[in-house]
């Protein structure tokens, strides 16, 4: 795959094109938001990795430029500890996933695995993530043998997860997703509906399938 790669900090960006390189990938990397930029809206990259700090322009800056002509191409971001609120900004504008500096290479490569393979499954009309199985035309849900009854919201929100597997989705996207209007960002109603969820697809001897990423959103565990 040919990764492109805007870090600015060379210590950074050695270790995750030594590692990235080792594991076969084709890695371009530029040290600020201008060349970022200019390299990420060529369209020969199947994925970016984007830094937040950078100088010439701002990873935000590069990903809402990039965005404008580019939904596809996925993005991770790669955030200091402080930053919550950019990383959030990040993925309502459309980063497909995060990971938070010092993070251990596999991670990272799972991550980028994450990404890689999640085109296919989005035009599927059935869904698989883990033990959980989602016919998008009949509507039916199964953990394991066992069908789960959704109401219709509820069925949406697993879908809209399972079409987003092991990727953090902020509260805001789930909504704008979802819910498909504006609702008031003050409101709980995803919190509520997460928990729903949750109760729904509980199953004695197997983990929760959701995972709650504190002031950021949720995550479906992708089984891997
Ligand atoms: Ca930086």
């Amino acid at each position: 795959m040919r990764i492109l790669l805007v870090e600015d900090e060379k210590a950074i960006a050695d270790f995750i094109a030594r590692g990235l390189e080792a594991e076969g990938h084709a890695v371009t990397w530029v040290a600020d938001g201008i060349d970022g930029e200019a390299l990420a809206r060529t369209g020969r990259f199947d994925l970016i990795l984007l830094d937040l700090m950078l100088p010439g322009k701002d990873g935000l800056e590069v990903l809402a430029s990039l965005r404008r002509e580019d939904g596809s191409t996925p993005v991770i971001l790669l955030t200091a500890k402080g930053e919550v609120a950019d990383r959030v900004a990040g993925l309502d504008a459309g980063a497909n996933d995060y990971v938070t500096k010092p993070f251990a290479f596999e991670e990272l490569v799972a991550r980028i695995r994450a990404q890689l393979r999640s085109p296919a499954q989005g035009s599927a009309t059935e869904l698989r993530t883990g033990d959980i199985e989602l016919d998008l035309l009949r509507r039916r849900v199964k953990r394991g043998d066992v069908e789960v009854l959704l109401s219709a919201r509820e069925f949406d929100l697993l879908a809209y997860m399972m079409r987003h597997p092991g990727q953090v989705l902020s509260r805001e996207q789930l909504l704008n997703g979802v819910w498909g209007y504006d609702y008031d960002p003050g409101t709980n109603i995803v919190g509520v509906y997460i928990a729903y969820l949750r109760r729904k697809l509980a199953m004695e001897g197997r983990p929760d399938p959701i995972e709650t990423l504190r002031s950021v959103g949720y995550r479906l565990r992708d089984g891997r």
